[in-house]
Formats: C-alpha cells, structure tokens, sequence
C-alpha cells in the first residue's frame, strides 16, 4: 500500500499529485478549491446542496465526507490502487456531475467504480461500464468521441449530463440506505438546477430508476400509479412545473450485464437512441 505522502504523474498531464487529490490542486476537472465548505454530517449535506449553482454545487460534491464508511473505502482504494494503475495517482474523492450544464439529456447511474471514476475523477470514466457507455453515446450523436480514458481526454457530452446517484464508490458496489439517503440531497439539488431544460432521464439499472422517481418526486413532481416498473426499454411520463420528462430504463451496462449478453451494444443504442430523439421531438 503506498502512503498518503506519495506523488505520482497524471497519466495525461504528467503533474504531481497525492492520492487522494487534495480540493484546487490542478487535477482535471477539478471543480473545488481550498475554500469549498466540506460537508461532514448529513445535516450538512442538505444545508450545502441549496441554494447554489451547478458549479458551486458540483465542488461541494467533490470534496463531501458525510458518510465515514465511503469515505475510509474510496480513500484506502486510492492509496492500495489495482496493480494495473500502480503508477497513477487516484482521485479518491466524490464524483460530481459531468456533461452539459443545460443538458436535455441525464443520465443516471448507481455510484463510481473503485477503480475507475475514484481513480480517474470523473462518472464512468476508465471502467468497462464507461467504455460502452460512451461508445453507445458516441454512435447515437451525444458524445465528441467514443472512449473515455481519463479527465483530460477532450471528450465532450453533448446536450447530455452524466451524474450517480450516490457520488462515492463504494464496496461491493453496495451503499446502504442511509448512504444513499444521506447522498440524496446532491442530486436532489442538481436535478432542480437542471429541471427547466432536462427532457429526458435515462436510468441505468433498477437503483437510477429508483433513484430517479424518488428524487423528481422529492422535487413535488408527480409520478404515474401504480409506480412504474424499471426494464430495459422501460418509458415513464414525470409531470412538474408545468412541464413533463420522459424516464427510460437501460440495464447498466455492467461486466455482469455485458458479458453475459444480458445487454448488447444494439440494445444500448436502442435506448440511447430513443434519449438522442426524445430531446428534439419528446
Ligand atoms: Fe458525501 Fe454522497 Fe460521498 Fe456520502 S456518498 S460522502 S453524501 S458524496
């Protein structure tokens, strides 16, 4: 295991940073500084998710420490690090939103993978998950280019906004209830910030599908009864302030998902691809 003290180069930028990466440092994408308030109880978390914009919002995101037991795993992933990226210094901290700032387009996940976004410092980006994600975007016309290395590869969303539901990695992929609930506020906020523009949602697996009724239903947004149920191809109808957003189901594109055949690279773009037509015509 290395030791909080230790630098390593940026696999793109070549510039020293400890793992995890301190708030403000010159790490790509950064959003926060030295000076972003630091939630650190789920009191705060509320406090700090309003009343402020999508920058402020997403620095706040990334520097939270509310829920102790994601925060002691993200931070000892980013020091042990996977042989394979030995050399590269880890994020380590929450993973904010990613994308558009006005998209019609969201799409939600679950939460960051250890070694992907915890490494790489943004959603999706350097896992499996990510790589056909991004792929599919990128043939549907939402995104500049097909892969997603890490935080400085000029990859681009285009009228679509990428965000977890819970920001930090967690073991086994697994947050308990009162992690997520805790978290919820984050998303909470961001989708009131995004509601005037946001068309349609796009949930990945049952937990962004879950996720994403309770959050516009938190917002005072109304949702069919009965509830409706997540599958892939999955359409629901979500009506408030004076507007509608379309929910589509996807499977998440997980190793479990895609290696099984559970979800083909046709069946993605079948989704991403209605998301892709729904924001002009829905
Ligand atoms: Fe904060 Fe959410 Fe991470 Fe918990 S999961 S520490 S609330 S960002």
């Amino acid at each position: 295991m290395g030791l909080v003290s230790d630098v390593l180069p940026h696999p793109a930028t070549g510039e020293l940073f400890p793992s995890p990466v301190p708030p403000g440092t010159g790490w790509p994408g950064d959003p926060a500084t030295e000076a972003t308030p630091v939630a650190r109880r789920a009191a705060q978390v509320r406090r700090l998710a309003a009343r402020v914009g999508l920058d402020e919002l997403d620095a706040r995101v990334s520097v939270c420490r509310a829920c102790p037991r994601l925060v002691r795993w993200r931070e000892d992933v980013a020091q042990a690090k996977r042989a394979s990226y030995a050399d590269q210094p880890y994020w380590g901290r929450p993973i904010p939103g990613f994308g558009s700032s006005t998209p019609s387009i969201l799409v939600v996940g679950l939460a960051p993978a250890a070694n992907g976004a915890n490494r790489t410092g943004r959603v999706f980006t350097g896992d499996r998950s990510g790589d056909w994600l991004f792929a599919s975007l990128h043939r549907v016309g939402l995104a500049t280019q097909g892969t997603s290395g890490h935080a400085a590869d000029g990859l681009e969303l285009i009228d679509t906004r990428m965000v977890a539901t819970v920001r930090c990695a967690p073991p086994q992929n697994r947050p308990t209830t009162v992690e997520r609930d805790t978290c919820s506020p984050w998303i909470e906020a961001e989708l009131g910030l995004l509601a005037e523009r946001v068309r349609v949602v796009v949930a990945l697996g049952g937990y962004g599908w879950d996720a994403t009724l309770r959050s516009y239903a938190a917002l005072g947004w109304q949702v069919a009864r009965p509830r409706p149920r997540f599958g892939h191809g999955a359409e629901a109808t979500l009506v408030g302030e004076g507007r509608s957003v379309t929910l589509l189901g996807c499977y998440h594109p997980s190793q479990q998902n895609t290696f099984t055949g559970r979800l083909t690279e046709a069946m993605l773009d079948d989704v991403l691809g209605r998301a892709a037509a729904l924001r002009t015509t829905g």
